[in-house]
């Protein structure tokens, strides 16, 4: 089989991360991040088989320069690499309802990528600069988008819909969207694949646990509901991001408490979670050393983390009603042995049971279940959004 290499690109609003993966198998050929957009010291770090490299980038750089760099002095070193690109797959943050699944580029998409921007008004602008820089350097080849919120587009209403007037939904669409779509994707699409059954009769509750972090409830292969609301504020505590609070909060705050709009904001997205509680990091690893030493609030912010979890992944059995497997990914989901066990303990009213041997081996990119014989399944499966991106764009381009 012919190799069908993909470069894959997820542009943030101040940074690019960037991969060269073979859909066929996953392989990745390069990847690397792109970061300090804007800034003076805007630079570059890549990996090409393994071998590490960094360069800056001129002062001041964006998407643009990031994208011509990757192509003139890193992927036309690479002999014959650029010939065998089947497509550049783009993440997309916010899809809105529109986009169900990943699409083919065209400027009418392109358009209605713009018309999500006020969803998702930090992403979405930084994906169409990249979508425009990577059509500029290479015009021949077709570009994907594959949207954080189109594996979400199953829910139901009564999953989507806040409890607020009708017309806010209807004329602003205002409901919940969920992000993370093509992560709880790749590892239902994975946990499927381990417990030996066909996707569409599995039930399987998915955990993503990054620096932002959400729950997906997969039913017959499908979302049927996700933590993650409107935007990635909502649901699970995540390192710097508060997830669910009392919205009166907000009000109390600016009314009372003499706090601006934005100032509010910037609170909940970016000084709350792990690093709000804790005054540590909100960095897991450094929370997990923190407890380990005592610190009280570090050991807080864990225990805080670990419950919201829990009672997230219980009331999913509603949905669900058979749960076939429990599964963790993401930096923490993947690596934190200690976050797994605490939290399959919270839920031992499902009779869950950590095989601890299983539990404290299976880290650093290894997959498989965590729980004992008599137990309801737990398991673990590593994240891999790129190679979805990269399978969605070259079947995309060959059909
Ligand atoms: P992102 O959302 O940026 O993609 P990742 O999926 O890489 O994030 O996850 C980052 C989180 O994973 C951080 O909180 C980090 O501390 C945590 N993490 C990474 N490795 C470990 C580890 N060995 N033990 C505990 N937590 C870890």
């Amino acid at each position: 089989m012919s190799n069908k290499l993909v470069l894959v690109l997820n542009c943030g609003s101040s940074s690019l991360k960037f991969a060269v993966i073979n859909a066929n198998n996953g392989d990745e050929i390069i990847s690397g991040l792109a970061e300090c957009f804007n800034l003076p010291d805007a630079r570059m770090k890549w990996n090409i088989s393994g071998k590490k490299d960094a360069a800056h980038l001129p002062p001041n750089s964006a998407h643009a320069e990031a994208i011509s760099y990757i192509v003139e002095e890193i992927i036309k070193n690479e002999q014959g690499l650029a010939e065998q690109f089947v497509a550049v797959g783009h993440r997309v943050v916010h899809g809105g309802e529109k986009f169900t699944e990943s699409v083919v580029i065209t400027p009418d998409v392109c358009k209605s990528i713009k018309e999500c921007a006020s969803l998702a008004p930090l992403h979405n602008p930084a994906a169409i600069m990249g979508i425009k820089a990577a059509r500029a350097a290479f015009p021949e080849l077709p570009q994907v988008a594959v949207f954080d919120t189109a594996f979400h587009q199953t829910m139901p209403a009564s999953a989507f819909l806040y409890a607020l007037p009708y017309h806010l939904y209807k004329e602003k669409g205002i409901r919940r969207y969920g992000m993370h779509g093509t992560s709880h994707l790749f590892v239902s699409r994975e946990a499927a694949r381990l417990l030996d059954k066909p996707l569409a009769e599995t039930n399987v509750i998915t955990a993503h646990l990054g620096n932002g972090g959400s729950v997906c409830a997969v039913k017959n292969g499908k979302c049927v509901d996700t933590s993650m609301g409107m935007t990635p504020l909502a649901g699970l505590v995540m390192g710097t991001r508060c997830g669910d609070i009392d919205p009166s909060i907000i009000e109390h705050l600016v009314a009372r408490e003499g706090y601006s709009p934005a100032g509010v904001m910037d609170i909940l997205q970016k000084q709350s979670g792990l690093l709000g509680i804790s005054g540590v990091s909100s960095d897991f690893r450094d929370i997990q050393s923190a407890c380990e030493k005592g610190n009280e609030q570090a050991i807080l912010a864990r225990d805080i983390f670990c419950y919201r979890l829990a009672k997230y992944i219980a009331g999913y059995a509603v949905p669900l009603g058979r749960i076939d497997a429990l599964v963790f990914t993401g930096g923490i989901g993947e690596n934190s042995a200690m976050v797994r066990d605490k939290v399959l303990n919270l839920l031992s009213v499902f009779g869950y049971q950590v095989d601890s041997e299983k539990n404290e081996t299976t880290i650093l990119g290894k997959k498989g279940t965590i729980t004992t014989e008599n137990s309801p399944t737990a398991m673990v499966i590593p994240t891999n959004e790129e190679w979805v991106i990269a399978q969605d764009s070259a079947s995309l381009v060959s059909a």
